[in-house]
């Protein structure tokens, strides 16, 4: 990831909107837009596959499945045994 693209997400993170995002780094708020709509989407938001807990994803490592290991184990748990 680009050094720009981690600053977008961090001051997003950081509760800024895209028009002060856009101001503070010198860039477009199409930029700023286009950045945050690949890291605010689904790809850091889902649901645990065992209890439907709703997770958010820390940005850069793989989505998750599950909102712990207790539900991973019982998901597949339950896989085996059908
Ligand atoms: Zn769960």
């Amino acid at each position: 990831m680009k050094k720009v693209e981690e600053l977008i997400i961090w001051l997003r993170q950081a509760g800024y909107g895209y028009k002060r995002i856009a101001r503070t780094l010198n860039i477009t708020m199409d930029e700023v837009k286009r950045t945050c709509g690949e890291n605010d989407g689904e790809s850091l938001s889902g649901e645990c596959k065992q209890c439907y807990t709703s997770i958010t994803s820390i940005k850069g490592k793989k989505r998750k499945q599950f909102c712990s290991d207790r539900c991973r184990w019982d998901y597949w748990n339950s896989i085996n045994k059908r």
